[in-house]
């Protein structure tokens, strides 16, 4: 089958201010000297290090991507910082809809939407996270509620637009927790969440979108996932907090690549 180029992206969280991110980045870049065309990388540090990070990366094939941002334009909203900002900072992804935005910051599929659309027309990627808890894959609702998340998320985006859009499937079950979904089910949810795209978009649409796997992704478990037909990168949030491990994991893609 012909993949789709892999994103690994690394989502810091809030971890790394300037000081601690440029310690961060130079081991990457010491670590991994040379990063194949064939596989995109992307660093989402926080706020406060992204110019630093935007500059430090000048000469290299990483990316910067900042891991949320608030959907107006610019104006009264004490502490936001707008899509217009992240692009001017030199940011060329947004995390939307982390499922730790969605707990603990009252992120919905509306909210998820408008970024979704802000984001994309001021040219920034959004990465848009979807996933289940462990209690609805119990209730066996974990399809429905991802094609509902997914679905919410792209309303009344294009398909030329939805091009430059990724997809990241994180069980919230595996997130930060050391569990990871098997292979089979990264894979199983993947092919669903393709089918789904199909469905709102069409066959060519829907084969060219990203859709990456988030959940304690790490250089052991890596060539399982990211050899799955339907797992085109990995949005990786401990394991990318060590420039080795990160780095494992670029080096695995390529050479699935
Ligand atoms: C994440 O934050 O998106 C994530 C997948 O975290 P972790 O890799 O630590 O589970």
């Amino acid at each position: 089958m012909n993949k789709r180029k892999f994103l690994i992206a690394g989502n810091w969280k809030m971890n790394g201010g300037p000081l601690e991110a440029a310690e961060l980045l130079e081991g990457i870049k010491n670590s991994k000297k040379e990063i194949s065309e064939e596989v995109d990388v992307l660093v989402c540090p926080p706020f406060v290090s992204l110019g630093m990070a935007v500059n430090y990366l000048y000469d290299s094939e990483v990316q910067v991507g900042a891991q949320n941002f608030y959907y107006e334009e610019n104006g009264a909203f004490t502490g936001e910082i707008s899509a217009t900002m992240l692009a001017e900072s030199g940011c060329n992804f947004v995390l939307v809809g982390h499922s730790e935005r969605r707990q603990y910051f009252a992120e919905t599929d509306e909210t998820v939407n408008k970024k979704v659309v802000k984001a994309l027309s001021e040219k920034l990627a959004p990465v848009i996270c979807i996933g289940e808890t462990l209690e609805q894959r119990k209730e066996n609702i974990h399809f429905d509620l991802v094609s509902d998340q997914i679905t919410a998320a792209l309303k009344g985006i294009t398909s030329n637009d939805a091009l430059d859009t990724v997809v990241a499937y994180e069980p919230v079950w595996a997130i930060g927790t050391g569990e990871t979904a098997t292979p089979e089910q990264a894979q199983e949810m993947h092919k669903f969440i393709r089918q789904e795209l199909e469905k709102i978009y069409d066959e060519e649409t829907a084969s060219a979108i990203r859709i990456l796997y988030g959940g304690s992704m790490k250089p052991g478990n890596a060539k399982e996932l990211l050899s799955q037909d339907d797992v085109d990168g990995g949005l990786i949030g401990g394991a990318s907090l060590s420039a080795e491990s990160f780095t494992e994991i670029i080096s695995i893609a390529e050479e699935l690549s």
